[in-house]
Order: structure tokens, then C-alpha cells, then sequence
């Protein structure tokens, strides 16, 4: 066991550039190797894809990997491709011939991480049995999608146990961030964690994020939450997210700070695909200094520099808002985490549990069709046939107890939000109580006193940060941070490796990434260009263009102009494709002499470097 536990350590430094594991990590990829049943509850950024990434490459064979959202599932292929373990999702739209294409890849053995959704699972699962394809081990990320309360329910993950079953029972790692009891049991249960046949492994991370203070702002009317959120702003938080309850309200809210001056874009779900993505990109590379954003800006958002999230209303569970809010300070500096509460907030959403839940004299009404389902709205009628395909009223006596349970829950939890928001205790103990932990001190909330958050002012590596996320965006589009976390983007940024070998000794990045993506990585962060001689390079360009002019039988000045020497020299250029954007060359010329030139070129480069006088500089 020993000997397989460091043979882990051992792939975490080579694929991850990770000196070693956390000691929750730890913990839990002791108890998957051993092959017991496992549940982690790790916060946010805990580093819960460690967890199951460096089993399944410990474990061989393929791990199935259970995950919510496509977006996700596609970042993490993209990253673990990159880190040089082979991963593969089966998600999304596709054609049989690639879902086929992709077993057989699996069936060779080529896979280690195999990515679906449960949905997709529930089709999958034949299709495995038939070719006898049995997982190393089912990983559940996001496990609290399993729950039956709140938005992100999904009744596919009801399905798992039996999935797990036919997939030859094998052991399962479920992780969450979400920690309550009843989320916690709802795991087991579903997933059958710790049956007969295992033992269960439960390993509980806490909950307190030192670095995040928190606080509540209490307003009377909406245009004195604008002037409180304007006020926050207005102090030297740099990146910030706003939550906002409606798409509506995220436009409303994006358009007034932007009044205000600030750079700010709305996000959410009803967007067009392009211009989220878009805004997403220029929140990620500095360029938007607010994101007012839907519920829909979440899970797989890695900014780890945001210094402030302000719920502009109360959201509907503690859960999400320590999610949310969580989404702050990710690098660990001093963040802020405020909501602004207005007394009645609530009542949205005490309103809601009656359209997701409602009355059982309703509900009677619209399965025996009593009432017009054109007169109710239409979100009734759909719980109505939610709860109809659950309860099945047609077999008899309805059994009302688990919806009863639900609702309770549910109700529960908008109370303990509220109740967060008028405490007159410590917020961080009121969080964490919920969470079921005992805060050991507050390290920062309203009530507790105000301590003074110091503002991170690092001009030159915020620069780098920018500059390197275009770098990683240009390989990793469609997702831009994909290939590397952002926490290690910030430590790159801090720190900026000389080289592709200082590079690979960075934690987060180990040497099949640095190997592959190194020069780019090394020159993103390179916010200035170093000091350099350019005249080597204007001297050879010069020469090369009267030779090939007068063999052309051209003036020189048709081939290429001494402005656009300068500028070519000024860019040195490594490939064609940066020289074309460079300019200067028509488009026959480049095509006829880009090569040749980008040769000409990095030897001229390659010269001057030999120089002392122009060694580089670091930024
Ligand atoms: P979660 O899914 O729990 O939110 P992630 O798996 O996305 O967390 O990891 C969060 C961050 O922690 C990432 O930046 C990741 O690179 C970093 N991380 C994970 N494991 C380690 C480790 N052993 N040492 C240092 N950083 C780590
Ligand atoms: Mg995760």
C-alpha cells in the first residue's frame, strides 16, 4: 500500500509538477487505492480533480468520470490531454461512428479518464457491458448534483447506483463541495457507497476560508443597493463579481455601472453562445473589471484574482452562496464577500417553493384535470408533471411524504440565509455552523470588527496574468484557462520562470506540459518585450530583399518597404503565422517567401543573442 501511495506522489510531480499531495488529497487517494468506497468533501479549490485524475492513472485501466456539465468535462479533458494523461469525453451531440471510435480507443487500453454525463451514461451503459468494458473505478464529481433539493438537481444521478451495478460494481469516489449532513447521506445513499462490499471512507475537509471576510450591507429600497454596490466598488477591489437573481437584472446592473464608469459586462444563460464566451474571455483577461452575472456564471470559473463577490439580493440557499461567494480570493490574498439584504428579500423566494412545490389541492386539480392547465402559469403545470411522473396519482393513493420532506428542506434553507443576513453574531460562525463546523476564529467579518483587507497593487504581474491568459487562450480555445488552473496562472504571473526547465519545476505545471507548451508559456509572460538589438535582423532582411529583388527583376522597395523591415525586426517573428500579422509582405510574397524568411530571421536572432551586450532580460 506504502509502495502504491508513493508511486502516486510520484505521478502527481510528474503529470501535475505537484511536490505533494494536500493532506485531504491525500487522504482520499489512500482510501481509493486501497479500493475502498471514498466520499471528499473538499471546498471549492480544495483540488478535488487530483483526487480521481492521479488514481486513474495509478490504477490503469479507465476510470469513468461522472461530471454535470459538458463545459467542465471538455476544460478537463483539454488539461489532463495536456498534462499527458489520455482522457476522452462522451458528452454533447456525436456521431455513433466517434462514441465507437472512442470505446475502441478505451477498449485498447489508450484511455485512463473516460468523461460522461449521467445522462449520457444511462445510453452508455449497454454499449459497455456489451464489450465487456468495466471500470477501474466510477468517480462522481459534483456529487451534490445527486441531492434532491435545489437547482442543480438532475434525476439522472438517481440512476448511478443501478449504472454502477452493470458496470461491475466497481468501487466509487464521489466528491462535492457542499457539506451538509443531508446532502452528505443523500451520496451514500444514492450511490450505495459502503455497501455490503466495502468499506466507506469519508474524509471531511473544513469549510473556513481564512482569507475571505464577510459582510452584509442592509438597504431600504433598489437604488440604495446600487449606491452601496457602487460604493464597493469604488474601493480598490480590481476584480469583481456581481450575483444578480434574473437575466434582467444582470443587464439592468452591467448598464448602470457602466454609466458609472466602471468596466462591467452582464453574463448569463440567455446570452447567444459567442458572446458569452467572448465576455467570459475578457473577464479572464482583465479586461472586464465587473462580472454582473446569473447563477449560470459558476462551476468551472477559475478567476483565481477576484477580490470581491456582492450578492446583489439574497440568494435561495446558503449553499449556493458559499459557492458563490466562495468564488472570491481564490489565491489565497484577502478577498470580499458582501450581500446586500434588503428585509422582504426572502419572499422571492418563499414564492418559488409554492410554483416548485405546489399545493396538493392544485396539483389534484391538474392531474384529474379539473382545472385548464392554459390557466396556471406555465412553471405550475410543468411541477405538476414533474411531481406526476414521480408520485404516479394514476396507481392509487399518492404518498406525499418525500415532496413534504423537500419542501421542508428547502424552506429551511432560505431561513438559514436569512438568518445569516440579520445575525447579530459572527458571519463566518453563522456559515459554518450551517455547514456543520465550528469556526475557531473569525478571521475577518462585519461583526467581528472590520479588519483592514489589504488590496493586492502588483501592477507588472497583473500585466503578466493578462498576457500570459491570451498566450493559454490561443492554444486552449475554446476554453480559455483550460490548460492551466489559475491558481498556478498567478503564481506564474508572481514568479515568471526564465525558462522551459524553471518552468516545469513550477507546481501546477509539471514537464509533459512545460515540454509541449513551454516557449509559449516563457514568452506570455513576457509582458514587455526584453531590450534588443534589432540591427542584426534589419541587416539581414536588408541584404535578403536586394538579393531577391534584383533576382526577381523588381526594385527592391516592390518587395518590401524599409518601414516594414522595422517593423518585422521589431517583432522577430517565430512562425509564419505571426509574421503574416506582423504586415508589410503582400500576400503572394508571404506565401512565397514566409518560410525562408522565418529562418532568415531566427538566425539573425540566434546571432545577436551570442552578444553579451543584448543578453535577455528578465521582466
Ligand atoms: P476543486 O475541484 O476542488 O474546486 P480543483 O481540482 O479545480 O479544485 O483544484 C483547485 C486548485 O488547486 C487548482 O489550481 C489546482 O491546480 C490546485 N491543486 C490541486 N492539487 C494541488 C496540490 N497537491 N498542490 C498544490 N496545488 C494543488
Ligand atoms: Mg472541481
Amino acid at each position: 500500500m506504502r509502495e502504491r501511495y508513493d508511486a502516486a506522489c510520484h505521478l502527481l510531480q510528474r503529470h501535475f509538477g505537484f511536490p505533494r499531495f494536500r493532506s485531504l488529497q491525500g487522504a482520499v487517494v489512500r482510501s481509493v487505492l486501497a479500493g475502498r468506497d471514498t466520499l471528499g468533501i473538499l471546498p471549492t479549490g480544495g483540488g478535488k480533480s487530483v483526487c480521481f485524475q492521479i488514481p486513474a492513472v495509478a490504477l490503469g485501466g479507465y476510470t469513468l468520470v461522472i461530471s454535470p456539465l459538458i463545459s467542465l468535462m471538455q476544460d478537463q479533458v483539454a488539461s489532463a490531454l495536456a498534462r499527458g494523461i489520455p482522457a476522452v469525453s462522451l458528452a454533447g451531440p456525436m456521431t455513433s461512428s466517434r462514441i465507437a471510435a472512442a470505446l475502441d480507443t478505451v477498449a485498447a487500453g489508450g484511455v485512463r479518464l473516460l468523461y460522461t454525463s449521467p445522462e449520457r451514461l444511462l445510453r452508455l451503459v449497454a454499449e459497455l457491458e456489451r464489450r465487456r468494458l468495466l471500470p477501474a473505478l466510477l468517480a462522481v464529481d459534483e456529487a451534490h448534483c445527486i441531492a434532491e433539493w435545489g437547482h442543480d438537481f438532475r434525476p439522472s444521478y438517481r440512476g448511478l447506483r443501478r449504472m454502477r451495478y452493470r458496470l461491475g460494481g466497481p468501487p466509487v469516489v464521489a466528491l462535492t463541495g457542499s457539506a451538509t449532513a443531508g446532502v452528505r447521506d443523500e451520496i451514500i445513499t444514492t450511490l450505495a457507497l459502503g455497501g455490503r462490499r466495502r468499506e466507506l471512507d469519508l474524509h471531511l475537509g473544513s469549510f473556513d476560508r481564512r482569507n475571505l471576510w464577510f459582510g452584509v450591507r442592509g438597504v431600504r429600497s433598489e437604488r440604495e443597493r446600487l449606491e452601496a454596490l457602487l460604493q464597493l466598488l469604488a474601493a480598490d477591489d480590481t476584480m469583481s463579481i456581481v450575483y444578480a437573481p434574473t437575466r434582467k437584472a444582470t443587464e439592468g446592473i452591467a448598464s448602470a455601472l457602466r454609466h458609472a464608469g466602471h468596466r462591467a459586462a452582464a453574463y448569463h444563460a440567455g446570452l447567444d453562445r459567442t458572446i458569452r464566451s467572448h465576455r467570459l474571455e475578457a473577464f479572464l483577461a482583465d479586461e472586464v473589471d465587473v462580472m454582473v452575472a446569473t447563477s449560470a456564471f459558476g462551476m468551472g470559473i477559475d478567476k483565481p484574482t477576484v477580490r470581491l463577490v456582492v450578492h446583489w439580493s439574497m440568494p435561495p440557499t446558503p449553499e449556493s452562496y458559499y459557492q458563490e461567494a466562495g468564488r472570491a480570493g481564490r489565491d489565497g490574498a484577502p478577498a470580499r464577500c458582501v450581500l446586500l439584504y434588503r428585509p422582504g428579500d426572502a419572499t422571492v423566494h418563499r414564492r418559488q417553493l409554492d410554483v416548485t412545490f405546489p399545493s396538493r389541492s392544485t396539483l389534484e386539480a391538474v392531474w384529474r384535470g379539473r382545472v385548464d392547465p392554459a390557466r396556471l402559469p406555465k412553471a405550475v403545470v410543468d411541477s405538476a408533471d414533474r411531481l406526476r411522473r414521480e408520485l404516479h396519482p394514476e396507481r392509487g393513493e399518492v404518498d406525499w411524504r418525500p415532496v413534504d420532506r423537500r419542501r421542508a428542506a428547502a424552506q429551511a434553507r432560505i431561513d438559514a440565509v436569512e438568518r445569516y443576513a440579520r445575525t447579530r453574531g459572527c458571519r463566518r460562525a453563522a456559515v459554518l455552523d450551517y455547514f456543520g463546523e465550528r469556526a475557531a476564529s473569525c478571521s475577518g467579518c462585519d461583526r467581528c470588527g472590520r479588519r483592514d483587507v489589504p488590496v493586492l497593487r502588483d501592477r507588472a504581474a497583473t500585466r503578466r496574468l493578462a498576457s500570459l491568459r491570451r498566450a493559454v487562450a490561443s492554444v486552449a480555445a475554446p476554453w480559455p484557462g483550460g490548460l492551466l488552473d489559475g491558481e498556478t496562472l498567478a503564481r506564474l504571473a508572481a514568479h515568471p520562470p526564465r525558462t522551459v526547465e524553471e518552468l516545469a519545476a513550477v507546481p501546477g505545471v509539471g514537464a509533459p506540459l512545460a515540454a509541449r507548451f513551454g516557449r509559449l508559456l516563457v514568452d506570455g509572460l513576457r509582458d514587455e518585450p526584453p531590450p534588443r538589438d534589432e540591427a542584426p535582423v534589419i541587416h539581414a532582411l536588408l541584404q535578403w530583399r536586394d538579393a531577391t529583388a534584383g533576382a526577381l527583376g523588381i526594385a527592391s522597395i516592390e518587395l518590401m518597404t524599409e518601414r516594414a523591415i522595422r517593423a518585422i525586426a521589431a517583432a522577430a517573428p517565430r512562425d509564419a503565422t505571426t509574421l503574416a500579422r506582423v504586415g508589410g509582405l503582400g500576400p503572394r510574397a508571404k506565401a512565397k517567401f514566409a518560410a525562408e524568411l522565418v529562418e532568415l530571421i531566427g538566425r539573425a536572432v540566434a546571432q545577436e543573442k551570442s552578444e553579451p551586450a543584448s543578453a535577455v532580460a528578465g521582466p
